[in-house]
């Protein structure tokens, strides 16, 4: 209510502004200064020196101006209250005054210029939201609507799952709740809890607000989607009262879908702006926790949020019962950007010699939205060519220049380097699989991250333990330095691809002496000054609780400890390379493969070894 009220003052002072400006301007066009009194008058009368007086008289009352003339030379301008008065006194000093007729109204002035002012007032106000709406469908922007949900309403949504291509994780992961907004009775009649808010994260182009529109396509269920900086305005409360309008909206389309995209906009992390006063974006998005507080479970809303930005957003918006859901979206692999290719030329005549797994091949780090343009581009390239079919050889034009185009130099990757990556990865992966402490695996990818990783191996996520083990750490340190030494191994050259696990290795094992007391030599003492604290002026404003000599000493531990695990693992993946060399070739093939598929090789090797005994 509140918000509402400051928001539309705000405007009606604007217009109010407006208007006092225009009665300003009227005054100055009809108006004239006066600089005469009637004493002075009277004295000029008495003294002779009037010769000529005009009255006009004004159109409502008995007043007017009187311009006077003396003899001088000089003109003077009189305010009078009562014309005949003066009339009378100037006659009595034989003078005979012109008097004007009373003027006809200035019926430009006085009635078409206010309302063509408002008009040009009104129609600047809504070519301005207009314009804020623009892509909007709906074109139900009223005036003053300020507070209004900027959402836009789809009911008939033609997306559907089939559109989208790959993400097959994806989209087992959200199966549930399509279910649910098909038929919500039969989740509620037994008590089921139903995730209010779905959160996508990914990089921008990997398909988020795709996904999110096939969702209410596939369960039928109208789609109200907004972004985040439309809830964003100049005027305080705006935004707030968006949301509880949006909300209130989508209440009444129960069961639907509220899409809201790029939430980082609002949902950024509250009260670290710089110099604070991020005032608007709080109580945003207070609001639209308490919308979401608010809403019961299973009234059929699910909100649906996109962000490429995870680890900016405010914490509160990953509490349970509001985002309790967070969804991956990553870049595809080789087989999605196939099927992405295949989406997008299916209405574009293709040549024969086009291969689309070739260019699925050489399009690792594209993501969907780069696939589509992809395309595009070929077609337009056709198109210039007079041709009615695209070409292999559009494809390949266009790939140079999607590619290379703004800020995406990165995602070309060579063939090179798509090799160090699969074995820096697989040394990764080996080590997990064979040490017993850390593992197992659960994907290996070598799909560029659009975060600067070239790869990832990620383990399957572990469980709580109360206790690092000094063995289970060690083993971490190893995990970290297979990669490098993988390269090391199979390239006999080293990249710079690693500094982040070196950087990890490092940590881990300084903290073992400094923190935990792990090593012989140094003993069961805290040398670590509390480096949680996050204080940029750390190391400066803390003296160092140690002398030089034993810094000399932790360091020496250190790096002890990093070359006897570096030795270790090395054996290990030396003793594996064999597989090394077929983990790495079923990246090349897949660019990512799961827990299932990387442990077949583990298969492999004894049956590859059973195979070769028999041989000899
Ligand atoms: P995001 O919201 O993640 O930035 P979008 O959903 O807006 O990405 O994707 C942009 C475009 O890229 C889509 O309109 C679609 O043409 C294409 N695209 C992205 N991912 C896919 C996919 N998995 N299948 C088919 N097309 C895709
Ligand atoms: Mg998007
Ligand atoms: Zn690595």
């Amino acid at each position: 209510m509140n918000n509402n009220k400051k928001n539309f003052n705000a405007y009606f002072f604007v217009i109010l502004g407006l208007m006092f400006l225009a009665a300003w301007m009227f005054r100055g066009l009809s108006g004239q200064e006066t600089d005469y009194t009637k004493g002075e008058l009277t004295e000029n009368l008495e003294k002779g020196e009037v010769i000529e007086a005009v009255i006009q008289p004004n159109k409502e009352t008995p007043t007017g101006v009187a311009r006077i003339f003396l003899k001088s030379g000089e003109e003077r301008t009189l305010y009078v209250t009562d014309i005949q008065g003066l009339e009378e006194e100037l006659r009595s000093f034989g003078l005979d005054p012109q008097v004007r007729d009373i003027p006809r109204e200035n019926w430009f002035m006085t009635s078409i210029f206010p309302i063509l002012l408002v008009l040009v007032v009104g129609v600047f106000f809504f070519v301005m939201m207009n314009a804020q709406n623009s892509g909007g469908g709906g074109g139900s922007a009223k005036m003053m609507n300020f507070g209004k949900s900027r959402a836009r309403l789809t009911l008939d949504n033609k997306v559907t799952l089939k559109d989208v291509a790959g993400l097959q994780e994806e989209k087992e992961e959200l199966e549930e709740i399509i279910n649910f907004l098909k038929e919500p009775g039969k989740f509620t009649k037994v008590g089921a809890r139903i995730p209010k808010g779905v959160l996508l994260e990914g990089a921008p182009g990997t398909g988020k607000t795709l996904l999110a529109k096939a969702i209410a396509g596939e369960a039928s269920v109208p789609f109200f989607s907004i972004s985040g900086s439309d809830f964003v305005e100049m005027f305080v409360g705006v935004g707030a009262s968006r949301v509880r309008d949006l909300f209130s909206d989508a209440k009444k389309h129960s069961p639907c879908i509220v899409f809201i995209d790029e939430i980082d906009a609002v949902a950024r992390r509250r009260g670290t702006g710089m110099g604070g006063g991020h005032d608007e974006r709080e109580q945003t998005l207070n609001q639209l926790l308490v919308e979401m507080d608010g809403f019961g479970v299973n009234e059929g809303i699910i909100v649906l949020a996109a962000t490429n930005r995870v680890d900016i957003l405010d914490p509160a918006i990953l509490r349970p019962g509001r985002f309790d859901r967070k969804i991956t979206v990553s870049a595809p692999d080789v087989k999605g950007r196939r099927e992405i290719l295949g989406v997008h030329s299916q209405n574009k005549p293709l040549a024969e010699d086009v291969n689309l797994e070739q260019i699925a091949q050489t399009t690792a780090g594209f993501t969907g939205a780069d696939l589509e343009n992809l395309m595009n581009e070929a077609a337009i390239h056709a198109a210039m060519d007079n041709r009615a079919f695209v070409k292999q050889e559009d494809i390949k034009k266009s790939f140079i220049k999607v590619g290379i185009g703004t800020e995406k130099k990165s995602r070309i990757i060579s063939e090179k380097e798509k090799r160090i990556t699969a074995y820096h990865e697989a040394g990764h992966a080996i080590l997990f699989h064979v040490l017993p402490d850390v593992g197992p695996v659960y994907t290996v990818s070598i799909i560029p991250t659009g975060l600067g990783a070239a790869g990832y191996t990620m383990p399957l996520p572990e469980k709580d333990e109360m206790f690092l083990t000094k063995g289970k750490m060690l083993q971490e340190i190893m995990v970290s330095l297979g990669g490098r030494i993988a390269e090391e191994i199979i390239f006999d050259d080293i990249t710079t691809g690693a500094s982040s696990d070196i950087k990890k290795a490092t940590k881990t094992a300084r903290r073992m002496v400094t923190r935990y007391g792990m090593s012989d030599h140094i003993g069961v003492i805290n040398y670590d000054d509390d480096d949680d604290e996050v204080f940029i002026g750390r190391d400066l404003a803390h003296a160092k609780s140690h002398s030089e000599l034993i810094a000399g000493e932790i360091d020496q531990e250190v790096r002890e400890i990093i070359g006897d695990c570096y030795g270790r693992a090395k054996a290990i993946i030396a003793e594996h390379e064999e597989i090394l060399h077929r983990c790495a070739q079923m990246l090349l093939e897949k660019e990512k493969i799961t827990r299932d598929e990387f442990e077949s090789l583990f298969d492999k090797k004894q049956a590859g070894q059973e195979v070769s005994l028999e041989k000899i």
